[in-house]
């Protein structure tokens, strides 16, 4: 009887390792995408700088951030293609 009772504790030793083993590979795993999601969001992020002036286009009189402006002869204007083909 008593190596039933010895067999039946090993038994539930096993499962209850099983199941740290598994806890924490389950953190581990939430952990790497956390970290994942974090660092994409950090690559798709806009890297226009939040501080860049708007300046109003000298063309189509649109506001746009000063590093997308090219400097034309009647000012700077917008890189945008439909705005570069007015006159
Ligand atoms: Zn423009």
């Amino acid at each position: 009887m008593g190596k039933i009772i010895f067999w039946i504790i090993v038994f539930f030793l096993v499962l209850l390792a099983l199941r740290l083993v598994s806890v924490h590979k389950t953190r581990q795993d939430a952990k790497d995408r956390r970290d994942d999601e974090a660092h994409q969001a950090k690559n798709q992020r806009d890297d226009t700088p939040a501080q860049d002036t708007m300046i109003k286009c000298a063309r189509c009189a649109v506001f746009v951030p000063k590093s997308t402006t090219v400097l034309t002869p009647t000012g700077l204007a917008c890189n945008d293609s439909a705005c570069r083909n007015r006159r």
